[in-house]
């Protein structure tokens, strides 16, 4: 599937950069255009592999190049004035050959957060094809203002696309890392998830046809309907042997059939990829009970994915979702491991989206508090007590 990527702040600008680099270096062709918005200029120097041209600065006018400061309310002003200066670099991609738009955010800070809702909403008005959201949570460690952020970002947001993919920083933030350290390693695990389900389908010359092919339709069907949806990933490594074929280093030889792979072992290493992809580490943590659909992805060398593992792995989903919309196909790749990635669409029963909102309601409360007692405290600190001393004008 070829998407056009707008990145949005600098958590948005930095995840697309890494995509271009992912893209680079397994030749999955998924980015067919990337872009970069954002109203701090140091934060658009610092980007790699986006092309200069496509950087594009907003807000000049208000804030000179340094950034709205987690003001998510004046990152969305500023994408609203701006949003022609927006509009011209996608005017220089060559949009029909796109699939869908991927609008990539930080949904704490306040450029991204507020500017990338008002994108999506722009670009639907504009164009046909879907426009997708990745929106990243933050740690709840980040405190207060970046909680409440979020939760006004993707209420917004969530309007705003045809279907909102989340990454939750938190649940995959490593204790006794630098932040920045931190972020290379996780903006890796969001590259490696969202780029295999999206270079699904995206065929190459010289690469091998699937046996069940998952094609850009059975992507964007799966996103139909809107709503919020996660990400689930496992994978197995698995090794070339010396006279070309492939060998898991699980099954060793001892397999039957031409290739020395044995087909049971092949589905039950499906199967329970399956699984653990299911109910391992979700981008965003859910109840998966209700999902209202699902897509599979089995991704190796061909030789170690097969119909029947995928059927039962889709079987098995459907139980477990109770969804009836549960799509399921393969995509060979030369890489030496196997693995499973779900997109689970319309997730609705997510404790972390609820507990974000109560601490968000938390510090809006406390925060208008502060408003209010620092306001009181000022006015006594400047009148004099008998009120005897008149100001100038
Ligand atoms: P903006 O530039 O004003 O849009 O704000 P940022 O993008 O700098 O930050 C927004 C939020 O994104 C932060 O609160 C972090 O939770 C998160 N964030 C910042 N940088 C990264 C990054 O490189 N990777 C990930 N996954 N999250 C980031």
């Amino acid at each position: 599937m070829k998407l056009a990527m707008i990145g949005f702040g600098q958590a948005g600008g930095k995840i697309v950069d890494r995509f271009l680099e992912y893209d680079d270096r397994t030749n999955s062709g998924i980015v067919r255009a990337a872009i970069a918005v954002n109203s701090a200029k140091a934060d658009l120097i610092g980007l790699d592999r986006i092309p200069e041209e496509n950087r594009v600065l907003i807000g000049q006018a208000r804030v000179k190049g340094h950034g709205v400061g987690a003001d998510n309310e004046l990152g969305a002003e500023i994408a609203e004035e701006d949003i022609d200066e927006v509009q011209n670099a996608i005017d220089s991609i060559p949009t029909h050959e796109v699939d869908a738009f991927l609008v990539v955010s930080g949904m704490g800070g306040g450029t991204g957060s507020g500017g990338a809702p008002v994108l999506a909403k722009h670009l639907k008005r504009i164009y046909t094809i879907p426009v997708y959201g990745l929106g990243v949570l933050p740690g709840t460690d980040e405190g207060g203002i970046y909680t409440l952020n979020a939760a006004r970002s993707f209420q917004t947001f969530v309007r705003e696309v045809d279907n909102l993919l989340v990454f939750d920083n938190d649940s995959w933030r490593q204790t006794g890392e630098s932040v920045e350290g931190g972020y290379e390693k996780i903006n890796e695990e969001i590259v490696k998830r969202f780029g295999v389900l999206f270079g699904a389908g995206e065929v190459g010359e010289g690469q091998e046809v699937a046996e069940s092919v998952v094609d850009s339709s059975e992507i964007i069907n799966t996103l139909s309907g809107g709503g919020v949806s996660t990400v689930g990933y496992a994978s197995e490594e698995v090794e070339l042997n010396t006279s070309g074929g492939l060998l898991s280093r699980f099954t060793g030889g001892d397999g039957g059939g031409d290739d020395g792979l044995d087909a049971a072992n092949t589905t039950n290493r499906i199967t329970s990829l399956v699984r653990k992809a299911a109910l391992g580490r979700l981008t965003l943590p859910c109840e998966i009970e209700g999902t209202e659909r699902a897509l599979l992805v089995l991704s190796g060398p061909s030789k170690y994915l097969n119909r029947k593992g995928i059927e039962r792995g889709r079987k098995w989903l459907e139980e477990e979702t109770g969804s009836m919309e549960v799509r399921g196909g393969d995509f060979p790749r030369g890489e030496p491991e196997v693995s499973a990635a779900i997109l689970l669409s319309g997730v609705t029963n997510v404790p972390r989206i609820k507990r974000l909102q109560q601490v968000a309601i938390e510090a809006q409360d406390n925060m208008d508090d502060i408003q209010e007692e620092s306001d009181e405290n000022l006015e006594e600190l400047v009148e004099d007590d008998e009120d005897e001393l008149e100001p100038l004008f």
